[in-house]
């Protein structure tokens, strides 16, 4: 059976070469004479395969000697509960929404102290990033939480907020990897790896080391705490270890695409592939500002609900999967991640443009 392009935005599609070589890898991993599902997560071959990716994983992003990176499970959702409940030392926190995911996560703070929001774009639903040299960040909050790419309205921070020294957290889901940032800007930087890196059940957090504090609330579950996790490198309990492999081959696959500049060269070629079409096409139209258009998830309506309906299950008959846009935007989108190659973009605006012909 021929693989479809497939347009998901999570759990989505993974480099074909990382799949190849997990199947080879499936019953016997490396003459361990077992499946890295089956091993001991304390094994010797285990330890290697979590070292090594937190190597690579920092060599691809260049993350400095005082921050941690723990690999956890609970999705990033979980993190919405454990950012507030680790960080909120004076029980404030300040919250920009520029859509479903800071959203959530801000009303998550609310139940651990302060939460302010700082600003919102709700007002246009979510289509633009609200404009951050306009926020105030308060004199007492623990932290600054942004999500920098939303993956429902395709929506990207092209530029950060000036946090006033104040720690940055960022949700970054759905761009992790997807191009070079400076660690450094950061207090703290997560994701659930199912958008961007490997399967579902791994979130990865890289936090600073002096925002690892014991018992900020201390209600706080152990296992929630990053100090936990930290002083055990992420093996507190069972991790999530056949996603951390995959995510281990992902990092090495990521490697060999020339890193992460290699990565937003060819993220920023599919993108304007798909942008420069949007941009013409006189029956579809993106949704999102065009100022903060996210070169991962890719929003697009023909405005008349029928017709998109249309275009999916036609869609889905040539081989271009899970393209449905969000029920809260409606339409079409278009997650294209990493791993979707420059042939899937090509071959849905060349199908783009057929249904825009015949149903002119
Ligand atoms: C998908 C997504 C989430 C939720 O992730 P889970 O791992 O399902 O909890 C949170 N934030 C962003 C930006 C997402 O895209």
């Amino acid at each position: 059976m021929a693989r479809v392009y497939n347009f998901s935005a999570g759990p989505a599609c993974l480099p074909e070469e990382v799949l190849k070589q997990a199947a080879e890898e499936m019953l016997d991993y490396q003459g361990t004479g077992m499946s890295v599902m089956e091993m001991s997560h304390r094994s010797k071959a285990f330890d290697k395969i979590i070292k090594d990716a937190e190597a690579d994983l920092r060599e691809l992003m260049g993350i400095p000697e005082n921050y941690k990176v723990l690999f956890l499970q609970g999705g990033a959702t979980q993190q919405f509960a454990a950012i507030p409940m680790n960080l909120m030392q004076n029980k404030v926190a300040d919250y920009i929404v520029s859509g479903s995911w800071s959203k959530k996560a801000f009303k998550e703070a609310k139940l651990y102290g302060k939460a302010n929001l700082l600003a919102s774009s709700e007002d246009e639903n979510f289509s633009y990033v609200p404009d951050v040299d306009a926020i105030e960040v308060s004199e007492d909050a623990d932290y600054v939480y942004i999500c920098q790419n939303e993956t429902i309205y395709g929506t990207v921070y092209h530029k950060l907020p000036d946090t006033k020294g104040k720690p940055l957290v960022a949700d970054v889901s759905s761009c992790f990897l997807s191009e070079p940032i400076n660690v450094e800007d950061y207090g703290l930087i997560y994701g659930g790896v199912q958008k961007n890196v490997g399967p579902a059940g791994c979130t990865i957090v890289i936090v600073r080391e002096d925002l690892i504090r014991e018992g900020v609330i201390p209600e706080t579950p152990s296992i929630m705490r990053y100090k936990t996790q930290a002083d055990a490198d992420s093996l507190s309990n069972t991790p999530p270890c056949y996603a951390i492999y995959i995510c281990g081959l992902v990092f090495k696959w990521i490697k060999a695409q020339g890193g992460l500049e290699g990565m937003k060269k060819l993220n920023e070629e599919k993108a304007a592939l798909l942008y420069d079409f949007l941009d013409n096409s006189k029956l579809f139209k993106g949704t999102a500002r065009k100022e903060d258009r996210s070169i991962m998830n890719v929003p697009f309506v023909t405005g008349d609900a029928e017709l998109d309906a249309l275009f999916v299950a036609e869609a889905k008959k040539a081989g271009i999967e899970s393209i449905k846009g969000h029920r809260s935007v409606g339409g079409m989108r278009a997650s294209i991640y990493n791993a979707m190659p420059m042939e899937g973009v090509k071959a849905l605006v060349e199908f783009m443009k057929e249904f825009e012909i015949k149903n002119k």
